[in-house]
């Protein structure tokens, strides 16, 4: 009949973290803390693509919510050396 929902469970080892400990991530340009979430767009180019065909790849990143600065912290890391 009634639904018994243990709660107990869920409250067993919560994380400690003291925000003093934290350190603020701050927008390079304009300081805000603030930031949002947005996507770059990457190109597979055709040469490397399975599909043989240039692909489009999103890429979810923060940019500053004030001034829409994107720190080099939340760009993906692909400067990867060109081979030849
Ligand atoms: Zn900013």
């Amino acid at each position: 009949m009634g639904k018994e929902i243990n709660i107990n469970q869920a409250q067993d080892e919560q994380m400690q973290i003291n925000p003093n400990d934290l350190e603020d991530v701050v927008c390079n340009k304009c300081s805000s803390q603030c930031f949002e979430q947005t996507f770059l767009f990457k190109k597979l180019s055709a040469v490397l693509s399975p599909s043989g065909q240039e692909t489009m790849i999103p890429l979810q990143i923060y940019r500053c919510a004030d001034c829409g600065h994107i720190n080099e912290i939340f760009l993906p890391k692909t400067s990867q050396p060109i081979d030849e």
